[in-house]
């Protein structure tokens, strides 16, 4: 497959999955299933619970955010990725608790998370690896150790605790080795190798091959279970669709799990694997920058180069 197949399906799987699991947040096990029984027997990108079907969460609009300093500023300029701030002061509809204590906390870029994680010792949220998808597409081309680097820096930004830059760190090399062709589930014992040695423990656990989400030891708005189980969701699996469907169904942080699955999902399977009915009606508003909504380019998957000005464009 095309390496911008691959990297379209990162971009939109991501945005897909997140539009998908917005309606079902914090909703119990299976209600996704229970409502659409097979796939397309209905409209599943369905809105509700305050989003219009096929809005994209604050998932897609930080990740957005991110893509536009990196073409912006021609590479990682952190204090400008920190117009996260100018958005979370806007009003978006959704924002994690705690990436919003570090953005609305009047602190410079460089100080806000880590004052916050010393005060409030606990910062493993998932809310960065949840907008990863743009920064692991923009630097996988840079290499193993510039993509995970890159990873823990944008983490930093929000979050204090290490553990969630070695999750977000682990999600741009996965991203990283499937664009090379690599199945990214063979990849992962190598990619352990390279986190962290205070976390790799506990990522080994929940990558494990036998791993279940429900053996859980926190809720999945945590960075462990969030990214044990995007990659449970793509292993139990056999196509984008379904690994979409596993994600919903586990229930909880569901934006953000399916966000990262079809990140990781749309790595794997590619851009012309995403159906057509769930691209169609996704849209992903950016409070704070101009009252903009971005839809999908009908011309996806873009032309080398130009994989992100060409993917969204002003609804
Ligand atoms: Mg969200």
């Amino acid at each position: 497959m095309k390496r911008i197949q691959r990297a379209a399906g990162v971009i939109v799987g991501s945005a897909v999955g997140d539009a998908l699991g917005g309606p079902f947040e914090f909703g119990p096990q299976g209600a996704f299933s229970a409502r659409f029984p097979a796939p397309g027997a209905g409209d599943e990108m369905c809105g509700g619970g305050g989003w219009d079907p096929g809005e994209a969460t604050d998932d897609t609009q930080m990740a957005i955010l991110v893509a536009e300093s990196l073409l912006e500023r021609g590479g990682l300029d952190l204090p400008d990725v920190f117009r996260f701030q100018r958005w979370a002061a806007s009003d978006p509809k959704d924002i994690g608790v705690q990436t919003e204590d570090v953005l609305t906390n009047g602190m410079p870029w460089d100080l806000a998370a880590a004052i916050h994680f010393q005060v409030n010792q606990r910062a493993a949220g998932n809310g960065s690896l949840m907008r990863a998808s743009a920064s692991a597409v923009h630097f996988a081309a840079a290499g193993q150790e510039a993509t995970m680097d890159a990873a823990r820096r944008i983490a930093a930004l929000t979050h204090g605790d290490r553990a969630a830059w070695e999750g977000t760190a682990i999600f741009h090399e996965l991203i990283r080795v499937t664009f090379e062709d690599t199945d990214p589930l063979t990849a992962l014992p190598d990619i352990l190798t390279l986190v962290h040695p205070d976390h790799r423990g506990r990522y080994a656990t929940v990558l494990a091959p036998d791993w279940h989400p429900d053996q859980a030891t926190e809720f999945n708005g945590s960075v462990w279970p969030c990214l044990g189980s995007a990659v449970w969701a793509l292993r139990t699996t056999t196509s984008f669709e379904d690994a979409m469907r596993a994600a919903i169904d586990l229930g909880g942080d569901t934006d953000t799990v399916a966000a990262v699955t079809g990140g990781l999902a749309g790595a794997y399977y590619g851009m012309a694997a995403i159906p057509a009915r769930w691209t169609q009606p996704l849209h992903v508003p950016l409070p704070g920058f101009d009252g903009r909504v971005l839809r999908l380019a009908p011309c996806t998957p873009p032309r080398r180069g130009l994989w992100m000005r060409q993917v969204w464009q002003p609804a």
